[in-house]
């Protein structure tokens, strides 16, 4: 009997050791696995890492190469107009429209050219606080291309200044008032101080001009919030003595602070021009403002290739303003 029980003791402790020594074996199993997973899986993803590497490169490759295409084909455009126009104020020829057609067009220019006309359309150019350094050059490209403009200047005595007025007036430009000083704490003090200061303007661009205007625009616009004093003051005055005032329903971006590339103070332009029956783009003249002069041939190009006319302002001009005057009365 206690032979038995031995017996079937010593059976139940190998099943024992048995199931500990499997129990082990799975537990080395599943450590294993935990341990060897993750690196097979670093390795696969670093295969297909490797592989993504290798498209990006060749992508930036043609990228490259495109851009580079792109690059040269913008240089020769712009090395044959600057050609051109040398040899233009040389013997007087226009050859820019010859040039024009036979340049090769990149596809990829970011640039779009809506190619519609929109006859018809008015366009007012407007120049707002000079004259500068750079209204010498803004009249120069004016007179280039055949096109009147309204300069709403401030006031200045100096000698060049003088000429300048002299000059918008004799090239048949709309010189109009946009304030002697320019203040805004001065001129809109009262409507006293106002009337000052327009009054002083008027009186130089006649003593130099021979000439009176009474289209105006207020420093900041109708309906600027800097203004001291409530706006429908000045512009209750303005109607009583008979000014006429312009804002403006487009800018090329030239005074919002923002480091704008050409083509963006073109669009801006170009985007509302198509928008509106009649245009009255704020520009400015002034120091600072060189991206001003060296978009406008290209924003007047782009108009004359819609058909759009450019006009100086006015008593026919359709008013544009952000506070009618019409609202405020006298
Ligand atoms: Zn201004």
């Amino acid at each position: 009997m206690s032979n038995d029980k031995n017996a079937a003791k010593k059976a139940e402790m190998i099943a024992r050791k048995k199931r500990v020594q499997r129990l082990k074996k799975m537990i080395v199993a599943t450590i294993i696995i935990f341990l060897l997973l993750p690196s097979i899986l670093c390795v696969a993803l670093w295969i297909r890492l490797a592989r993504f590497e290798k498209r990006y490169n060749d992508f930036l490759k043609t990228n490259e190469m495109q851009y580079a295409k792109m690059k040269k084909l913008e240089d020769e455009k712009e090395e044959k107009v600057e050609k051109v126009e040398k040899e233009e104020k040389v013997d007087g020829k226009a050859l820019a429209a010859e040039v024009e057609s036979t340049d090769p067009v990149p596809t990829n220019i970011p640039e779009v050219e809506d190619q519609t006309l929109i006859e018809g359309k008015k366009v007012y150019l407007t120049f707002d606080d000079g004259p500068s350094q750079n209204t010498e050059q803004i009249l120069d490209i004016l007179k280039e291309n055949d096109v009147k403009a309204t300069f709403f200047v401030i006031g200045h005595t100096d000698e060049h200044s003088l000429d300048m007025y002299k000059r918008i007036v004799d090239e048949g430009h709309t010189l109009a008032m946009h304030s002697y000083s320019h203040q805004y704490a001065k001129i809109y003090k009262s409507v006293k101080a106002f009337a000052k200061d327009m009054n002083s303007l008027s009186d130089l661009l006649y003593t130099v001009t021979g000439e009176r205007t009474h289209f105006i625009r207020f420093p900041g616009g109708s309906s600027n919030t800097v203004s001291a004093g409530d706006m429908t003051d000045f512009i209750r005055y303005a109607n009583r003595v008979g000014y006429v005032y312009f804002d403006w329903n487009t800018i090329n971006g030239d005074a919002t602070g923002q480091n704008l590339t050409d083509n963006e103070m073109i669009n801006n332009v170009m985007s509302n021009v198509n928008i509106f029956t009649n245009s009255v783009v704020l520009m400015h003249d002034c120091a600072g403002k060189e991206q001003t002069v060296k978009t406008l041939p290209k924003i007047i190009n782009k108009l004359k290739k819609k058909h759009v006319t450019m006009l100086p302002i006015n008593d026919t001009t359709p008013l544009v303003q952000h506070i009618k005057a019409e609202d405020v009365g006298e």
